[in-house]
């Protein structure tokens, strides 16, 4: 199965408006490790996280894709078809 939703990706250079999960710099809380959105560039951060901010992201806005933002990995992920792309 191959993922149609790659042309919501609008980010080419990531350039992340953020350096952390926005929601959770904003109540002072904490994270485990970061996702970005691939269609608007929001930080969230992941399922590991008691938060789970880019899911609920994905929840709010739609935007389906999403690739971390941890230093070393840029692998990304569709929520709607929930598979890892190359
Ligand atoms: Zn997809
Ligand atoms: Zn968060
Ligand atoms: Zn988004």
């Amino acid at each position: 199965m191959v993922c149609t939703h790659q042309n919501m990706i609008q980010i080419k250079d990531i350039d992340p408006g953020s350096k952390g999960c926005e929601e959770c710099l904003k109540i002072g809380d904490s994270w485990v490790h970061l996702r970005i959105c691939l269609t608007c560039g929001h930080v969230g951060c992941c399922d590991s996280s008691k938060n789970k901010h880019a899911t609920k992201h994905f929840k709010e806005t739609g935007h389906p894709l999403i690739q971390s933002f941890e230093p070393g990995d840029d692998w990304k992920y569709c929520y709607i078809d929930r598979q890892y792309l190359e």
